[in-house]
């Protein structure tokens, strides 16, 4: 195969990838994303996107909404779960919901960068004048953007496989037929958010333009489908969602931000989105941390003057630590014991103010968050 050659390598075209060469889109740097997988692709999600990620990429919602799913969302229903609900209302739309198989090509055809897709990244050599990667292609800089399971980040960290700062999740999407819609008593604006007695993860469904999400997430769960299938039985219970429709289960996870140290930057490397595990520890929101890591990671490249040296991409991980806060030395304790916390946490939720100003406008929409300054 012939050598090909470009100056900046993005190995992953999700949305820290597609965002990450957008931002380079008028650098004058030969920008290339290779992927393994064509797309359209699925991504497991619950597709939600806050009203700052559009802002950031400058989408025309108008324009996206003419030809895909764009649920705007003005309502929730929160609860633990076998509990009792709150209903919480907006005066404005508050987040909207996505599909990941149209949002993520959507965003990799505008992004204005070459693709090489349905290709595995599977090497990596240091070369004088940067990397070959897969042996064949030339890079001066690699951006890791691979997801939680990226190659890069493997390589930068190889020490660190399993910790508790993981996420297993799992999800099913699918469109229901009319007499699906029927029995679903889920409303469109209305996603439906369940947190687990422990208070160790959550579940929720969603239903976009006739599309139904259902998940559930936990940090550092092995017993992950034991709590799926008492979720399910939840919402049966409920008549929220009859258990017969629900589709096949596929699962995924993520790393939480502020955890864990992680290097997410070295010698003509950086990572991007949940490669470098910047997902909310709050919401487990990860589309918005993944565009800006992106678009930081391209502000810092466009300054670097073809020098991809350590020193001139520390800039990036600083960046990062302004954003997003720091990381700890050790793994995060409290003095308040788990069960009291949890007694506390429960209460809360049942709350109406708790629920909207805290769990909703804090933890979950990030109202508090100011726009990403870009330089
Ligand atoms: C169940 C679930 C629900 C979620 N719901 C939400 C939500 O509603 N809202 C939200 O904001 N976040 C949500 N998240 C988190 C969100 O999905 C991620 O944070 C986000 O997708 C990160 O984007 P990314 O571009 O970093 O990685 P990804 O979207 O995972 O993209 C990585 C890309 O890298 C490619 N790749 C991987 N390995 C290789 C390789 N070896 N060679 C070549 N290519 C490779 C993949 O094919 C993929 O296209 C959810 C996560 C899960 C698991």
């Amino acid at each position: 195969m012939q050598t090909d050659r470009c100056d900046v390598l993005i190995v992953g075209g999700g949305p820290a990838g597609s965002s990450c060469a957008w931002g380079l889109r008028d650098s004058g740097l030969d920008v290339l994303i290779l992927d393994q997988a064509t797309f359209p692709r699925d991504k497991v999600c619950a597709g939600w996107i806050t009203p700052a990620v559009a802002e950031l990429l400058r989408l025309d919602l108008s324009d996206y909404q003419k030809s895909h799913v764009l649920q705007p969302i003005t309502r929730f229903r929160t609860g633990i779960i076998g509990g009792a609900a709150v209903q919480t209302e907006f005066t404005q739309t508050v987040s909207y919901g996505i599909r990941r198989c149209e949002f993520d090509e959507y965003l990799l055809n505008r992004c204005g960068a070459r693709t090489r897709l349905g290709e595995k990244f599977h090497s990596l050599e240091r070369t004088e004048s940067g990397w070959l990667v897969n042996g064949t292609l030339r890079a001066k800089v690699i951006i890791g953007a691979g997801g939680h399971f990226c190659p890069v980040a493997r390589w930068l960290n190889p020490d660190k496989g399993s910790e508790h700062s993981v996420v297993l999740a799992q999800e099913t999407e699918f469109p229901l037929t009319s007499e699906q819609l029927k029995a679903c008593r889920v409303q469109p604006e209305r996603p439906e958010l369940y947190f687990s007695p422990d208070l160790r993860g959550y579940a929720w469904c969603f239903l976009k333009d006739g599309f139904l999400n259902v998940g559930i997430g936990r940090e550092g769960e092995k017993q992950l489908s034991a709590a799926r299938d008492e979720f399910i039985q939840f919402l049966d219970l409920e008549g929220r969602v009859p258990r017969e429709i629900l589709g096949k289960f596929k699962g995924h996870a993520y790393r939480l931000y502020g955890l864990q140290k992680r290097t997410i930057v070295d010698d003509g490397v950086i990572l991007i989105g949940d490669a470098a595990g910047l997902a909310s520890p709050q919401s487990g929101e990860g589309i918005r941390p993944a565009i800006e890591s992106g678009l930081m990671a391209a502000d810092v490249l466009r300054q670097c003057e073809n020098q991809y040296v350590q020193s001139r991409l520390t800039d990036y991980q600083q960046k990062i630590l302004d954003r997003f806060g720091p990381w700890p030395d050790k793994p995060a304790g409290s003095i308040v014991p788990a069960p009291v916390r949890q007694f506390l946490g429960r209460h809360l939720i049942s709350t109406h103010w708790f629920t909207r100003n805290v769990l909703l406008g804090r933890w979950f929409l990030q109202q508090h968050l100011p726009p990403l300054v870009r330089s």
